[in-house]
């Protein structure tokens, strides 16, 4: 049977209403209906009728106004918190974690199991399982869906990790796919770089951003850029490999096979090695930060060299993308304030001067779990309707 032309039509223009109620409510969190309709730009009895609906299902929840005392309070509409259940996974080279939130996205401790990479996929997928099996015990919640945030190369045409140099045995795997089958809920496979950038625009300083990019430099270097509201993926998803232009000829070898990528010189990981060598013992980046927190002129030349690649970088992102932002990922030259700000120093003497003057520089407060979350929840709003811009 096929619908009428003008019920078809309807049918799609209530999804992109609910689309764009779901987005204000999103960027805003919990409303009054007077205020979705002041911001949504929608009529107040189109508001409702889309609330309704986006109650009816499971979507959002209403909740009674705290510290209002006086008269019949409205109630405000809020992503569904306590009803919902989404997971996030992060795979990770060394450790991984399950997280589970509701549809507001709010990653809490309590509700985060973090355990050490098993060595082989079944068993990676078997911890994965386990860990969310025990987040959802205590809950008679539906699992709406859950994100699965991978380091290294994501094919999304092929929906394979082509590779992923710092983590081989996800080589030619989609664990999205293979927790699908266990879980029984839509799993969406998310490279971790475009993760961190849908969190920095969902939850974090990108909101209303259309152009800005991601570094992360923590263990392999990822970018990922959104241009004009788009996260920019290329033929197959893969574009954003910044890490691995070669930038010196006869360095080490790469996880992908080449010598001296960017990524073996200028991250959290680079920096780590070289103060093991200076050092004689295998340190990790907790361990790093206590010795470069304890001791910093002892790790000086690595610090230096490493600040060098490190602003070489994003020099290149800001020259070649020209975001409004540019967020960057990353522990011991990132989150240590006086150690970015003289990598900042060199981004100003690397970068074209119109360009820089575009551009804030900010370090990410947010995380890969968050990045997990994001990823799926950008998912469901876009599976929801088309945006309408
Ligand atoms: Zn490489």
């Amino acid at each position: 049977m096929t619908l009428p032309h003008n019920r078809v039509e309807s049918a799609l223009l209530r999804r992109i209403n609910e689309r764009r109620l779901l987005e204000v409510i999103q960027q805003q969190g919990p409303s009054s209906r007077a205020a979705l309709t002041r911001s949504s730009g929608l009529t107040a009895p189109t508001v409702s009728k889309v609330v309704d609906a986006l109650l009816k299902r499971g979507l959002v929840e209403e909740i009674d106004p705290l510290g209002q005392t006086l008269g019949r309070p409205g109630r405000l509409v809020q992503m569904a918190a306590e009803s919902a259940v989404i997971l996030g996974v992060v795979i990770d080279a060394t450790t991984c974690c399950v997280v589970a939130t509701g549809l507001d996205g709010r990653v809490e401790e309590s509700r985060t199991r973090r355990f050490t990479t098993p060595a082989s996929y079944k068993h990676l997928l078997d911890s994965i399982e386990t860990h969310c099996r025990v987040l959802l015990q205590d809950t008679n919640r539906t699992v709406h869906a859950i994100g699965v945030s991978v380091p290294g190369l994501v094919n999304e045409r092929l929906q394979e990790i082509v590779f992923s140099p710092n983590l081989r045995l996800l080589d030619k795997r989609n664990p999205a796919i293979d927790l699908e089958q266990r879980m029984a809920a839509k799993c969406l496979l998310l490279q971790e770089t475009s993760g961190l950038c849908l969190s920095e625009r969902l939850y974090g300083d990108a909101k209303g951003l259309h152009d800005f990019a991601m570094l992360d430099v923590s263990t392999g270097l990822g970018m990922a850029v959104m241009s004009g509201g788009q996260l920019l993926a290329g033929h197959g998803g893969m574009a954003g490999e910044v890490g691995h232009i070669t930038v010196d000829p006869t360095g080490l070898r790469c996880g992908c096979g080449n010598r001296g990528c960017l990524e073996t010189l200028a991250t959290d990981s680079a920096l780590v090695r070289r103060m093991s060598e200076r050092i004689g013992q295998p340190l990790s980046v907790e361990e790093a930060a206590g010795r470069l927190a304890a001791t910093p002129e002892e790790f000086g030349a690595d610090v230096e060299c490493v600040s060098e690649y490190l602003a070489i970088a994003m020099a290149a992102v800001i020259n070649i993308f020209n975001p409004t932002t540019l967020f960057v990922h990353g522990t011991l030259l990132v989150a240590a304030e006086d150690r970015f700000a003289r990598v900042l120093e060199r981004v100003r003497q690397r970068t074209l001067t119109a360009s820089l003057a575009d551009c804030t520089i900010v370090p990410t407060r947010l995380s890969k779990r968050q990045g997990a979350i994001a990823g799926i929840m950008h998912h469901l709003t876009n599976t929801w309707a088309p945006p309408f811009r």
